[in-house]
């Protein structure tokens, strides 16, 4: 089953030069995306009315509320912003992720810096953007990163299978048939085992009632429950327990001169010396030579496209 994603982009990377300066910013991770997802590029400051290029703008906290103001022109952006935000997000049809640009004042996820006025150079803290804090606001289910951040090979990955994922839920939900609903969760099981086994057993439930009494009420609580399994990251034990079921399911048929290679692979993960996705790749190998047709098809062994699993380059 497979669902392209849609992905809400900051327009700055890779799609057009909008920056205050009139740069585009170049994104390895954006630039490799393109193939695989449907993006909806946005420019948060174009959509107010500054143009290219235009003088900076900054956070200011003021007291209690926080600003965002352009000092030379004086100007207060707050409510434009905050109007903004809201009709955007709510327009929306349907969205599965966003990857905004750090550190932007409109854009950033966090560690945007916020300042006590508008010609202070040093400042009080760091937070985020409007945009990104309107968007985190309504979407807290679907994947959200920034591409600086999305130059890690783990947060790459979690990011991309927490994508993949709610995109697929997203197209079975809109399908509304029980049978689709049971191949689903039958194929996402060593995913949601690696992932959170309490909402793992939630769903199990919540699967059983359903194919007993279909209603829209078990579908929804089957979306809410996903949604927090595949929110957080997986403890990389987790990964070395599903990846070592998987070994001991094929053992047996494994030949004798390849289980120290086997091992020894499981070893370097377990003492963080290899990334998942070699790990994953290689598991994959030996389900698609010894594993059974429902081992197969879960979605663990390739949560996304195999041509994003290379760790993006800097
Ligand atoms: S960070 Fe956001 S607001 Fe700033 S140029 Fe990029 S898209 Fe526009």
């Amino acid at each position: 089953m497979s669902a392209k994603p849609t992905v809400v982009v900051s327009r700055c990377l890779e799609f057009a030069p909008v920056r205050y300066d009139g740069q585009i910013i170049e994104s390895p991770v954006v630039r490799r995306l393109k193939r695989f997802v449907k993006f909806v590029p946005i420019c948060p400051e174009m959509e107010i009315g500054l143009g290219v290029p235009r003088p900076k703008i900054r956070l200011v906290e003021n007291g209690q509320s926080l600003t965002l103001w352009q000092p030379s022109s004086g100007r207060d952006l707050t409510l434009k912003i905050r109007n903004f935000s809201r009709s955007f997000l709510t327009s929306l049809e349907e969205v599965d992720g966003f990857i905004l640009k750090s550190r932007s004042p409109s854009c950033g996820i966090r560690g945007t810096k916020i300042f006590s006025n508008g010609s202070d150079n040093s400042h009080l803290r760091r937070g985020q953007g409007f945009f990104a804090e309107a968007v985190l606001r309504a979407y807290p289910a679907v994947a959200i990163e920034d591409e600086d951040r999305l130059l890690d090979p783990d947060r790459f990955d979690h990011f991309l299978t927490k994508l993949f994922a709610v995109a697929r839920c997203r197209h079975v939900k809109s399908r509304i048939s029980v049978p689709l609903l049971n191949q689903f969760h039958t194929e996402n099981q060593l995913l949601y085992r690696a992932y959170n086994m309490t909402e793992q057993r939630y769903l199990n439930l919540i699967v059983q009632a359903a194919s007993r009494n279909p209603c829209e009420m078990l579908r929804s609580e089957y979306e809410r429950h996903f949604h927090h399994l595949i929110f957080k990251r997986p403890r990389y034990t987790s990964h070395a327990k599903v990846m070592e079921e998987i070994v001991a399911l094929l053992w047996h048929k494994i030949r004798s001169r390849d289980k120290p290679i086997i091992k020894r692979l499981l070893n370097r993960y377990r003492n963080r010396d290899l990334p998942l996705s070699p790990l994953r790749m290689a598991m994959r190998e030996l389900v698609l030579k010894f594993g059974d047709a429902d081992l197969k098809r879960q979605t663990y062994l390739k949560p996304y496209p195999v041509e994003l699993e290379l760790i993006p380059e800097r």
